[in-house]
């Protein structure tokens, strides 16, 4: 902290207090309005806090908040502080707060929203870059996705320094990593195959089989990976097989911790330790979280969009243990809930359902046409007091629903 310009400590310094007072309020953690104030003293605040340290930064569309943590715990095995804005406050203010936080921490994992990266790689001249997956988020934001990858693409060409971790069978990631100079490929999957049907090269149909994806015009197609998640193990660059045993459910999971293993490498970090340390990740910012509630076991599931639904479903406990489904469509949510229709809700059929949330009705119609049976509940306190005394209920919810949810299973029962 010695080091940097007395503006940007001035910045830090009033943020931080900002940051103080705000916890003090009872207004979040403080991390954003601390960030706010900071770079309102200081426009260049983000690169001075992170001149002279090596920065990670996480991107995609589903799984940041998860990987950013796996990745922060694998770097742990540095034996160094690691800063991270690990509540997921992922725009400038919240980077610059989390830095801030940590002024002598050599290394940062950062997770940014997507149309931040090119203006966050250049300020911070992010030693790597992981990209995970792309596609919509909300039905209102569907054409920006393409655009994003472009954007990403054009600014791996101004960022020579950096090394990018890609997931290789995500086509449109594929196509924005190979902007990059340098790219370490991961085969994590895709469940979500709908915003990547056309070939980001050429606009031809993509052709899909056991071996990933190829376009039958131009010849673009999945790169050979050198991490490839393969069940609940992960094959790496030798061709070792090691199983993932995370404490963390779901194959999206899997997918994040074996993303991480690659950016561990990067750092010199043998997988065996980057693993033992991931392991003992057990919540992310309250996903994944079981809570008791009247006696019965209560799972929190968090599912922001299409293909968060599907990887929601993927982390399920098999029937008969009953699922609550809650769906709002306030401005984080999405507006718009025709996306609904675009997740095949079969698969959570023979158990029972339970259905919440300011746009429950809608999801009830969805559920008719796929003729799953469920039953309308008046919240969560209403699902848990259907669940046999000692059983267990898990929830997905979507952002603003999942929130409100946390909130009451947050209070005492
Ligand atoms: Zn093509």
């Amino acid at each position: 902290m010695g080091k940097l310009p007395i503006r940007a400590r001035v910045a830090t310094t009033l943020g931080g207090a900002a940051g103080r007072m705000s916890r003090l309020a009872g207004r979040g953690d403080g991390s954003v309005i601390g960030g706010v104030i900071g770079l309102r003293v200081e426009p260049e605040l983000l690169s001075l806090l992170a001149a002279d340290r090596q920065i990670v930064l996480v991107t995609g569309t589903n799984g940041k908040t998860t990987t950013t943590r796996l990745i922060s715990a694998a770097l742990g095995a540095l034996g160094q502080e690691v800063a991270s804005n690990a509540f997921g406050a992922n725009m400038e203010a919240g980077l610059a707060a989390a830095l801030g936080q940590a002024p002598e921490a050599p290394y940062a994992v950062l997770e940014v929203d997507e149309k931040y990266l090119p203006a966050v790689l250049q300020a911070t001249k992010a030693r790597v870059v992981t990209l995970l997956n792309l596609s919509r988020d909300q039905m209102d934001r569907a054409a920006e996705i393409w655009l994003v990858a472009r954007r990403w693409r054009d600014a791996f060409q101004q960022a020579p320094w950096c090394r990018v971790v890609a997931n290789a069978d995500d086509p449109l990631i594929a196509w924005a990593a190979m902007g990059a100079a340098r790219v370490t490929w991961v085969a994590a999957g895709q469940r979500w195959h709908e915003d990547s049907w056309c070939c980001p090269q050429c606009g031809s149909h993509l052709r899909r089989d056991d071996m990933g994806w190829r376009c039958g015009e131009c010849g673009f197609s999945r790169p050979a990976a050198r991490w490839v998640l393969d069940g609940s193990r992960v094959i790496d660059s030798t061709g070792g097989m090691t199983e993932l045993n995370l404490a963390l459910p779901g194959r999206a999971n899997r997918s994040n911790a074996v993303v991480a293993l690659a950016v561990a490498e990067v750092f010199g970090i043998p997988a065996a330790a980057a693993l033992q340390k991931m392991r003992s990740v057990t919540s992310v910012a309250g996903r994944y979280t079981q809570v008791q509630r009247q006696g019965r076991q209560v799972r929190l599931l968090l599912a922001k969009n299409p293909a968060g639904w599907l990887e929601a479903f993927d982390v399920l406990e098999p029937p008969p243990v009953p699922v609550l489904l809650a769906v709002n469509a306030q401005i984080p949510d999405g507006r718009d809930t025709s996306w609904l229709w675009d997740v095949d809700y079969r698969v959570v059929a023979g158990r029972q359902v339970f259905v919440a949330g300011e746009r429950g009705l809608d999801l009830a119609v969805r559920l008719e046409a796929d003729r799953v049976p469920f039953q309308l509940v008046d919240g969560i306190d209403d699902a848990v007091s259907r669940v046999r005394p000692g059983g267990t209920l898990d929830v997905i919810a979507n952002y603003t629903a999942f929130q409100q949810i946390r909130t009451a299973v947050g209070r005492a029962a």
